[in-house]
């Protein structure tokens, strides 16, 4: 197909959850499908895997109603802020909220929907919560009438390197904290780790929610050497080449002039650019895989197309182009992680679901907005 389009497989994504859950069959399991599922499409995910989950996390309010509008019946938290005025709608979706400030709950709860809150612990990432020397805040919650707060978690900083003692600390700060309120609240259940202190750590808690590895990679090189589970890459990143030229010794290419052939070359365009979500920090850095061989970026990548080398190639117009081959290797090229090259892959991208080696699903994400 001579588009550029991302390649998802459901199959893949269910395998790498029944693999984690094998883990610990005991405590639920929570599916992070927050930023539209890593970029993967939420809707179909959340969907496809509904009947293996016992909780969906999203970051967003618009992000939980569009799993309920894909009919998920499944609980689903919302992980951080939501807006005094957007309160009325996590009622009516039925969708938890996450309670990390005093003051903001007290405004929650004077609005007088019945809410299902979890009590946000800060015990070391810093971000938002209660932290330990609290104790008296979080209990003034037991004076809301109208949320209900049925569960408590915190999140890990450094589960994903080499040096576990600050994963060690942070739980048993998280323990110190639920042991000082258990008995103020009924709490259903707990809930502390993400992907790292999951496979490696192996803290399980009442839940454990999985991010990155439902879409099979690993949160760092550290939980990958140091986890028995065998995770698979779900997904595919696919372009194709729309134009193919010979260039003599000191052809420049692409904006600025970055690049200069030193020799003749063969020069494959790429229909893909930053708009789709491939970093200009490719430039000149980036590889990519055609029929088989790895080829360099070449000068500026574009914001809708880029050029490569196929020089000494069998390569023609027409071929099918992958990128993220190598993710991890791709993001390290460029400082960053996986997850924000994948969150990164922009609407303009098509997403095809691949489940039993059917198609069972296509999105057109801006095909959709053009229609309506
Ligand atoms: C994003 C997030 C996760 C998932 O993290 P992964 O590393 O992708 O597993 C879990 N918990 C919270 C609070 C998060 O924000």
């Amino acid at each position: 197909m001579q588009e550029t389009y991302l390649e998802v497989n459901i199959d893949k994504i269910r395998n790498n959850i029944i693999k984690i859950k094998n883990l610990n069959h005991r405590s639920k399991f929570c599916a992070v499908v927050k930023a539209n599922a890593y970029g993967l499409g939420s809707d179909i995910v959340g969907r496809e895997i509904e009947d293996l989950v016992d909780y969906f996390a999203v970051a967003r309010l618009s992000e939980g109603i569009l799993l309920r509008r894909a009919g998920i019946k499944k609980p689903i938290l919302i992980l951080g802020y939501v807006g005094l005025d957007d309160i009325s709608k996590c009622f009516e979706n039925d969708i938890d909220i996450s309670v990390y400030d005093l003051g903001l709950a007290k405004e929650i709860d004077k609005l007088g929907y019945k809410l299902k809150a979890h009590l946000v612990l800060d015990t070391g990432h810093g971000r938002i919560g209660f932290r330990a020397d609290q104790i008296e805040n979080i209990r003034q919650l037991k004076t809301l009438s109208n949320i209900k707060i049925i569960s408590a978690f915190s999140h890990f900083s450094t589960a994903d390197e080499e040096d576990n003692s600050f994963t060690e600390k942070q739980e048993e700060i998280f323990d110190y904290i639920i042991e000082q309120i258990k008995n103020d609240f009924d709490l259903e259940f707990v809930h502390l780790a993400n992907s790292a202190g999951t496979i490696r750590q192996k803290i399980f808690k009442d839940m454990y929610r999985i991010g990155i590895c439902l879409y099979g990679l690993y949160p760092s090189e550290v939980v990958r050497d140091n986890t028995e589970i065998k995770l698979e890459k779900t997904f595919k990143l696919y372009s194709f080449v729309h134009f193919i030229k010979n260039i003599d010794k000191g052809t420049p290419i692409s904006y600025g002039r970055t690049f200069v052939s030193s020799k003749p070359m063969k020069v494959a365009t790429v229909a893909i650019g930053y708009a789709d979500g491939y970093c200009r920090a490719f430039s000149n850095m980036g590889k990519v895989y055609i029929n088989g061989y790895g080829c360099k970026v070449l000068g500026r990548v574009c914001m809708d197309q880029m050029m490569v080398d196929v020089t000494g190639l069998d390569v023609k117009i027409g071929d099918r182009v992958e990128i993220y081959k190598e993710i991890d290797k791709d993001a390290n090229l460029i400082g960053t992680i996986s997850y924000e090259l994948m969150t990164n892959i922009s609407m303009r991208v098509k997403r095809i679901y691949i489940k039993e080696g059917m198609v069972i699903a296509r999105r057109d994400y801006l095909g959709e907005i053009y229609e309506s």
